[in-house]
């Protein structure tokens, strides 16, 4: 029966995107428990970074005029805050982890 595949599809999509808005507005609490003391000035998708690649670290400008910075290993291992060593101001870095730099 196509449409009911098409229909229970449509109502899987539905809860899918329920669940990701309930989630999304509890998600300091829920998803990462240490970011509940973070004050996180914005969130940069990892394209929109410079990565250094004799840092290894991605950089994204900071309104004080120096950097976030956060290294590629961090990532990896599934850190997403890059910090501002002068001001202190976080950024959160929106990445998948196939989207990062392969080779070791
Ligand atoms: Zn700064």
């Amino acid at each position: 029966m196509p449409s009911t595949t098409t229909i229970a599809a449509a109502a899987a999509a539905t809860a899918a995107a329920t669940t990701t808005t309930t989630l999304s507005s509890s998600s300091s609490k829920t998803k990462q428990e240490a970011a509940d003391d973070l004050d996180i000035y914005d969130e940069i998708e990892i394209e929109d970074m410079t990565f250094d690649k004799k840092l290894q670290l991605y950089h994204y400008p900071c309104p004080c005029g120096d950097r976030f910075e956060i290294v590629l290993g961090d990532l990896r291992d599934g850190e997403d805050i890059a910090v501002c060593p002068s001001c202190s101001l976080m950024i959160r870095v929106i990445f998948d982890l196939d989207d990062l730099p392969k080779g070791e």
